[in-house]
């Protein structure tokens, strides 16, 4: 596989061209990348992934883009594998259905619909529904299960297509894609095409203000390019003739927002929180660069922690493991400069045992081997789950183990200090 990366000069929102470094970070091979190869994950080319705001509408972004078709399309997760995700697209769809009232049997098409988890929910509640999704076997068998799907990236062609094909649309949804595009403009203008003027645009987004505050480093990655928060979107939708009209702060990965938009001069009023939390980015200063800059610093406050721990660990011959082989495993080992000492992860994905992690060069182990194994130290990649990975680690931590968390700082868990 060929990879490309384009450095881009311009802010991904509004264009302009004062886009300044906020957040200098250490490059990063792709992270879904884990391979049967040893030399070949040892090899993995590493990318930039730093950080930048623009000076004019305060939107933060990575500016280093890989070739989104090498990204995508040979995508290997479904959402239908992981029941929280699966029990969060059911809520979505019962809350919007109640909430918004959309045409009753009218189209709902989704944005990154992957194996049609969220679709199917508003298909089982009467809905017409269409998929749209650039991994192409993921779409096949999307389409095979009854939920038909494009296999495509979003373009306003492939918007024009399908609004001949179904009608317009009274429900757009984009999870976790909204922050995934290089070209945020066509997609929107794309799913502007296909809404009906009484129609809502819903999309999920992981949001700057928890990034920042929890130290999220695990969340960025290639894959997101943008980190939103509502202020700079408000006018990027504006510009494309959306307006946001209500917005909530969800727990999903340590902290999103569900926004929801509609064709300006649309019959819904907006609601209060959207104000309500314009207000609380400014209370925060989030759109201000020096922010960024404390963000930054936290980060290497985290590194330098960290490279004393090795040091200690060097020191008294420990052996060190990581645990999750997810997505953002190479992003926390790059970022604390644990690739030289993980020696395995502890992972049971079918598609990562026994294969080696891109960079580190680690190899993945099933998690059934800790208790054999006991390595001195565990350091939990799989950030998002450090809390349940603890819980169910309990005889490790009581035979003396200990576990190492990276967000929001850098702590070692042990028996007298837990989680
Ligand atoms: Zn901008």
């Amino acid at each position: 596989m060929s990879v490309a990366i384009v450095h881009r000069e311009t802010c991904r929102l509004c264009d302009s061209g004062k886009v300044e470094l906020v957040v200098k970070l250490h490059p990063v091979p792709l992270a879904e990348k884990y391979t049967s190869s040893a030399d070949e994950a040892r090899q993995a080319p590493k990318f930039p992934i730093d950080l930048y705001m623009c000076n004019d509408c305060s939107h933060v972004q990575i500016l280093d883009v890989i070739n989104s078709q090498n990204l995508w399309e040979d995508y290997t997760y479904h959402s239908g594998q992981t029941q929280g995700i699966v029990n969060h697209f059911k809520e979505v769809a019962e809350k919007v259905i109640s909430q918004y009232a959309p045409t009753a049997g009218g189209l709902v098409i989704d944005v990154g619909s992957n194996d049609g988890t969220l679709l199917r929910f508003f298909k089982n509640a009467g809905y017409k529904v269409h998929g749209v999704d650039p991994a192409k076997d993921i779409a096949r068998k999307a389409t095979e299960s009854g939920i038909e799907t494009t296999a495509s990236v979003l373009t306003p062609q492939v918007a024009h297509d399908i609004r001949s094909q179904c009608g317009a649309a009274s429900v757009v949804t984009a999870f976790n894609v909204y922050a995934h595009a290089d070209n945020l403009s066509d997609m929107t203008i794309a799913i502007r095409s296909m809404l009906a003027q009484d129609g809502i645009f819903v999309f999920e987004v992981q949001y700057l203000l928890d990034i920042v505050e929890k130290v999220l480093i695990g969340t960025i990655f290639h894959e997101h390019m943008s980190h939103h928060s509502i202020k700079p979107l408000i006018q990027f939708l504006d510009r494309h003739d959306l307006e946001l009209i209500d917005v909530e702060r969800v727990s999903i990965q340590k902290g999103s927002i569900i926004g929801v938009a509609q064709p300006k001069g649309g019959p819904r009023k907006k609601a209060a929180a959207v104000d309500e939390l314009l207000q609380l980015e400014k209370q925060h200063n989030l759109h201000q660069i020096a922010v960024m800059k404390d963000f930054d610093a936290r980060i290497e406050g985290n590194r330098e922690v960290a490279r004393q721990l090795m040091a200690e660990w060097k020191k008294l011959g420990y052996t060190v493991a990581g645990y999750g082989a997810a997505r953002s495993g190479p992003t926390l080992m790059a970022q604390f400069e644990f690739n030289d000492i993980i020696e395995y992860i502890f992972d049971d994905h079918p598609q990562k045992v026994n294969r080696f992690s891109p960079g580190a060069c680690a190899p993945v182990v099933p998690t059934a081997d800790l208790s054999r194994r006991k390595p001195d130290v565990v350091i939990i990649l799989a950030w998002i789950h450090a809390r349940a990975i603890i819980e169910k680690s309990q005889d490790y931590l009581n035979a003396g183990g200990k576990f190492v968390v990276c967000t929001p700082d850098v702590r070692v868990i042990d028996k007298t200090n837990p989680l």
